[in-house]
């Protein structure tokens, strides 16, 4: 994905014959006279925006317990605790980015992330059908989406101080829509079907009519959507295909050149790994590792405590399920960091997880990490601190697993759940 929103066009799949035929079935439900001559068919694309962002939440909650003491002598006793849950949250929306329309529906909902789209270009444009122009910038909807969110928070009464719902990391694209408007008028009466171009469904039915759909009057915004790109699945030095496993790291197993996916991570030196020696027993899990400035140094230290001495923040490269628990892995692993050796990866093998995280979102990730630990919990939010690493590495670090955990083999001293890598 281009740092400048992409443009994308779901195309259109029903005929105009289909669309009318499921006009006049929808009349006929309703009782209503079918469509005669004198239809009015326009053939449209509308523009979407459609966000991907991650929703960072606070709930403040009380927790009530029931202490049963010996039923002689006491009644039970009823403990509350405050109880303070931050969570991460997947986040995907879809907002108007063309002048409103009667009858466009506001949202193509869930459908935006499984519907079949091609760039959006003159040549996949088909006949008749005209993109309406875009009527929001991409910083206006940013703002919408802020008022939404900072809402959302509020919908779930706090048993205590304040609940908050934050927005990180929107990241926006263009999806073009295509419709059918159909406009007919048996007698004085005005009709309009927005009829969904994907599935033929009448989308709507409008029976006043509309002052004036105002796209022919408003002021287009100038956007030039951010060039897509397609990379092959192979080495950019001797062109041999990489493994099928996904991940955005690879040792080309010929070549024995790294292979990076990730255009964002500057790791172009190589990446390292902690082992001492090799244990059969062992996985190799990967570590986003972020130099911490001197500026920031003063500013993240209290998180760790007053024992840190790394100067490195260190974010799991693999993903894990729970934040509470990325959270605590990351304390550990960033502490453990001056006392792992590390070397030069030359080659992988069967043992070194996947890199399904990108440098890009480990930072967001580290982001959210001092936020939620500079949280007063129930209390005013902390201000946000943008985190910003003096240099980023990759390494790999030897796990084994012990019944339900795994266990650093260097140390033993860093653990995590095994259910919550995936
Ligand atoms: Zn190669």
């Amino acid at each position: 994905m281009p740092d400048v929103p992409p443009a994308f066009l779901v195309p259109a799949r029903t005929t105009k014959r289909e669309a009318r035929f499921n006009i006049d079935r929808h009349l006929k439900e309703k009782g209503l006279p079918l469509t005669g001559s004198g239809l009015h068919i326009k053939r449209l694309y509308y523009p979407y925006w459609k966000i991907d962002a991650v929703l960072f939440k606070v709930r403040n909650r009380i927790d009530e317990r029931v202490v049963s003491y010996d039923k002689n002598y006491n009644d039970d006793v009823v403990v509350e605790n405050e109880k303070t849950d931050v969570s991460l949250t997947p986040y995907m929306t879809t907002l108007p980015a063309g002048t409103e329309m009667a009858g466009i529906p506001a949202t193509i909902g869930l459908r935006a992330d499984y519907l079949k789209m091609v760039p959006f270009s003159t040549e996949n444009q088909q006949d008749e059908f005209d993109p309406l122009p875009l009527a929001k910038s991409w910083e206006e909807v940013r703002r919408t989406l802020n008022k939404r969110t900072n809402s959302l928070g509020n919908i779930v009464q706090a048993d205590f101080g304040k609940n908050r719902t934050e927005l990180f990391h929107p990241k926006a694209s263009l999806v073009y829509f295509p419709y059918f408007v159909v406009e007919s008028y048996p007698g004085k009466d005005y009709n309009r079907f927005v009829v969904d171009a994907v599935t033929g469904r009448v989308a709507s039915h409008v029976t006043d009519r509309p002052q004036s759909d105002s796209f022919e009057y408003s002021e287009p915004v100038d956007y030039q959507p951010g060039q897509l790109l397609v990379i092959p699945h192979r080495c950019g030095n001797c062109g041999v295909d990489l493994p099928e496993e996904q991940s955005y790291i690879y040792i080309c197993e010929n070549c024995r050149q790294l292979a990076v996916l990730d255009n964002r991570a500057d790791i172009s030196a190589g990446v390292y790994t902690a082992e001492t020696e090799a244990s059969p027993n062992d996985l190799l899990f990967p570590f986003w590792s972020f130099g911490i400035s001197q500026d920031q140094s003063s500013q993240l230290r209290p998180i760790f405590g007053g024992l840190f001495s790394s100067g490195r923040l260190v974010i799991p490269a693999f993903r894990v399920q729970n934040f509470d628990a990325l959270c605590r892995l990351s304390k550990r692993i960033s502490a453990a960091h001056p006392r792992l050796q590390l070397s030069l990866v030359e080659q992988f093998d069967a043992r070194y997880k996947p890199v399904a995280v990108c440098s890009d979102e480990a930072r967001m990730l580290a982001d959210v990490f001092i936020h939620r630990e500079k949280y007063q919990p129930g209390g005013a939010p902390a201000e946000l601190i943008t985190f910003r690493p003096t240099d980023s590495a990759l390494f790999y670090a030897p796990f084994h697993p012990e019944s339900y955990f795994y266990v650093d083999s260097i140390l033993n001293a860093v653990t995590f759940e095994r259910k919550l890598s995936v």
